[in-house]
């Protein structure tokens, strides 16, 4: 079946006991037991829920990988994932990487002594030079945030596999209909779900997907013993959520292409940063390992107030943080998603005071180009 087909019939599409064509929200904590000497499949719903387990179940179908799990966040997900390495254990991990995981890397992780790396992963020689005998992991993100930085999958996961390195990969802005980093040799891909997977703007979750036995055994275990699991409603909103990802995705990215075209054209824009577009770095080989450019764009104005009055004037679009909503959002990252980042820090990596970042959303792109004007006049 091809991925549109997947994501309506994911073999919960019928509900086995009453033939409803919705699965059930189980909004139960425990089960009873019949027969204490044989215990059911669910006894506890930390350790396993019906429609949590349908969620987990349809995720790791779209992401072509053995085993899923979902978590109360992208977060909790990703931490999770980190909790199965160990004191001495060191992990590299792209330096572009989403700011909560560089936060729970640097505040949190290393107090355990796992030691992490940050290494501009654009340059495959600069994964390979920061590995060393301790090393246990490679933790990708591509395109990056904010920028859409583009990091060689196949390239890295190559490197990785000669050395025995398990490959993370947060699928979060491209989504397992536009990228599939298992298919490609990874070992776990991460979501955070509430962005396109959930695609409403209104759920927070967070979901893995693992290749093979042995690490769906440990993150499992740590799924099962630090409980940050996902609730049975939000599991239900995210199950939804997929079904119209496709669609979602085809229309939205259609928007930024026409969006960052236009963009493109206009003398308060000095540049503009999509992997759709023809001069993106990186552009050929995003499109070895991915299906499209995604819905996620970001420019630079001319001057830092242009950005700011940008800012203050749109009026269709939402300014916030997050992205994949039905809905366009733009936000400003050196005031929101990277404004822990040390000023330095981020001008080096190319987060200056006049970049704006848009989620394209579902409007009618005649809309939202006029609001655009309107906001940089
Ligand atoms: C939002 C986001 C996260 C964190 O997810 P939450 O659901 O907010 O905890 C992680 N990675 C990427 C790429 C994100 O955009």
């Amino acid at each position: 079946m091809k991925f549109g087909t997947k994501v309506i019939h994911n073999g919960y599409e019928i509900d086995k006991c009453t033939g409803a064509l919705s699965i059930p929200i189980y909004q139960a904590s425990t089960y009873h037991q019949q027969d204490i000497d044989n215990p059911p499949e669910f006894d506890y719903s930390r350790s396993g829920n019906p429609t949590r387990k349908a969620l987990e179940e349809t995720i790791a179908f779209l992401e072509c990988g053995d085993k899923g799990f979902a978590f109360s966040s992208g977060m909790a997900a990703i931490s999770s994932v980190l909790s199965i390495f160990s004191t001495g254990d060191h992990i590299v991990i792209c330096e572009d990487v989403y700011g909560g995981t560089y936060r729970v890397s640097n505040n949190i992780f290393n107090r355990y002594g796992i030691e992490i790396s940050f290494v501009n992963a654009g340059d495959l020689s600069e994964i390979e030079n920061s590995i060393k005998s301790s090393t246990k992991a490679i933790f990708l993100e591509t395109p990056s945030n904010p920028l859409m930085k583009i990091t060689d999958l196949k390239g890295a996961i190559k490197i990785a596999k000669n050395k025995g390195l398990l490959v993370i990969v947060d699928n979060t802005f491209m989504s397992p209909y536009l990228q599939r980093p298992l298919e490609l040799g990874a070992d776990i891909v991460i979501h955070s779900a509430t962005k396109f997977i959930g695609g409403h703007s209104d759920v927070v979750g967070g979901l893995v997907v693992v290749k093979g036995k042995e690490l769906a055994r440990k993150v499992y275990s740590v799924q099962n013993g630090f409980g940050a699991i996902l609730g049975p409603q939000d599991s239900w909103l995210l199950l939804r959520g997929l079904k119209t990802l496709k669609v979602r995705m085809d229309y939205q990215q259609n928007n930024a292409l026409i969006l960052a075209k236009w963009l493109l054209e206009q003398p308060k824009v000095s540049k503009v940063f999509y992997p759709g577009l023809e001069n993106h770095p990186g552009r050929e080989i995003h499109f070895s390992q991915a299906q499209g450019p995604g819905a996620v764009l970001s420019f630079k104005t001319t001057g830092n107030e242009t950005a700011r009055s940008f800012m203050n004037n749109i009026r269709l679009a939402a300014v916030a943080v997050s992205l994949g909503g039905v809905e366009t959002i733009v936000s400003y990252p050196v005031k929101m998603s990277h404004a822990s980042i040390p000023r330095q820090e981020r001008e080096r990596l190319g987060i200056s005071d006049n970049l704006i970042r848009v989620s394209v959303g579902l409007e009618e792109i005649e809309d939202l180009i006029a609001d655009f004007e309107q906001a940089l006049k």
